[in-house]
């Protein structure tokens, strides 16, 4: 089966690849120093001149740019081409404050979706296939990306957008759909409706999907592929850079190869700054490499993660990144200790939880408390108080475990925890209402 949409560019050697992301980079830094006013301020500040980035190993010297610089110069601030020459915009979905807009020319669009394209055909997809497309339509990245990687790759597109889970599924079954894209929360809950409706995994003709857009650990995977029957994929991307498909697993489903083409990825210590070594645990950086309207030069994503440039078995030379835990803002402290939601989902799963949870945080004479609730699942729903009681004790010792503090678990009535069609908001810091 031929699995790759640009075999050139995704098995190029890692030398060539390097000479060819230099070109780049010297060509993208001249157009942003000339056309970007804020961003040519930052780098007279660090006196730096493009003449002194020659390639990769200057990159170094560029400023870093986060979110509040998207925030300040919302909302043409960032442009690099006349508005005349822009064709779309999309906007972040605003999980962590005020939206970010993001502009794109016709060439920024057919490059993003060449990058989905690739995350597709990676996961199997050809044009004999039928993509059914249930992340938000509109503003949101999600779905216009990968349905425009499906119409390249040639499959059938259906552009069903998030929601009407009843219509998804008829859908689902009536066209035989075969790869499916969506959050990772909505594919689980897309899972247990079919469960609902007496579906057994085998009666649908899915054979893959492609889930993205928010944290999911290897537990939730393995519970989305026993319901839906399928191979579940990951893929990474962010409005900033343009949206999904910035990087996507393949088949070994061992990190996720960066278009690095496009995209040249730094980790970095969020603390300092300073660029990390292969291997380290950092914040990821991104430099955008020939994006002609919203090109940002070594963004801050504050995702944590770890790159490796390992051979993969699929013969994609690009780097991969590992599945991210979680923003570095997602990242919670209680009691002093660093705490990801994506651990107490681990956790969960591991202990036979579906994964429907809560977690909430606040403060209560002067100390941080932890409480989580979760969905008994259906065939514990029987059990006599005692009995729960001695499962709530279980799984906080569990949860104790891994986190080294003691919550509060509390296990409700199975569906009484909300589902989410989109991405999934799991963590409640009351603290933060309190400051
Ligand atoms: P917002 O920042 O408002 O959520 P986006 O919709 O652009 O805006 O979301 C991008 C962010 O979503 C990424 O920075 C990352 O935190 C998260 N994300 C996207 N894909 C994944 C993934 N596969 N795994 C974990 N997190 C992801
Ligand atoms: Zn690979």
């Amino acid at each position: 089966m031929q699995r790759y949409y640009q075999k050139d560019i995704e098995t190029m050697p890692q030398e060539r690849l390097r000479e060819l992301q230099s070109q780049k980079l010297v060509k993208q830094v001249r157009h942003v120093y000339e056309h970007v006013p804020y961003y040519r301020d930052l780098m007279e500040k660090k006196g730096v001149t493009p003449d002194e980035i020659r390639g990769v190993d200057d990159l170094y010297k560029l400023p870093f740019l986060s979110k509040n610089d998207l925030r300040e110069t919302y909302p043409y601030g960032m442009l690099a081409v006349p508005l005349s020459d822009c064709v779309r915009i999309q906007s972040t979905s605003g999980t962590t404050g005020k939206r970010v807009i993001a502009y794109y020319t016709q060439h920024d669009i057919d490059l993003w979706e060449e990058c989905c394209a690739r995350a597709i055909m990676a996961a199997g997809g050809t044009r004999d296939d039928v993509v059914q497309v249930c992340y938000g339509y509109g503003l949101f990245t999600g779905g216009p990306g990968l349905n425009g990687g499906s119409h390249k790759v040639g499959s059938l597109t259906l552009p069903m957008s998030s929601g009407n889970t009843e219509r998804q599924i008829q859908f689902m079954m009536d066209l035989k759909a075969t790869i499916l894209c969506c959050t990772p929360s909505y594919a689980a809950y897309i899972g247990e409706s079919l469960k609902e409706r007496g579906y057994k995994p085998e009666d649908n003709c899915l054979k893959a999907g492609i889930f993205g857009a928010e944290p999911w650990t290897e537990e939730m995977r393995h519970d989305i592929e026993a319901s839906l029957g399928i191979k579940a994929y990951d893929i990474y991307g962010l409005t900033e850079t343009s949206g999904p498909g910035v990087s996507f697993e393949c088949e070994e489903q061992k990190g996720m190869h960066i278009n690095e083409d496009h995209f040249l990825a730094e980790i970095i210590d969020p603390d300092t700054g300073e660029v990390l070594p292969e291997g380290s645990r950092g914040e990821l950086v991104f430099t955008s490499l020939d994006k002609e309207a919203f090109p940002l030069l070594r963004y801050r994503t504050r995702d944590i993660c770890v790159l490796t440039r390992k051979k993969c078995s699929c013969g994609r030379t690009h780097v991969r990144m590992s599945k991210p835990m979680g923003r570095s803002d997602d990242m919670l402290i209680i009691r002093g200790v660093n705490v990801f939601p994506s651990q107490i989902e681990t956790v969960l799963l591991n202990e036979g939880y579906a994964p429907n949870y809560r977690i909430e945080v606040d403060r209560a004479n002067n100390s941080d408390t932890l409480d989580v609730y979760v969905e008994l699942v259906p065939e514990q729903f029987s059990d006599t108080v005692s009995g729960v009681t001695a499962r709530e004790k279980a799984l906080a010792g569990a949860i104790k475990t891994m986190l080294g503090i003691n919550p509060a678990v509390h296990l409700v009535a199975p569906k009484t925890i909300e589902r989410s069609e989109g991405k999934a908001v799991r963590v409640i810091d009351k603290r933060k209402l309190h400051d």
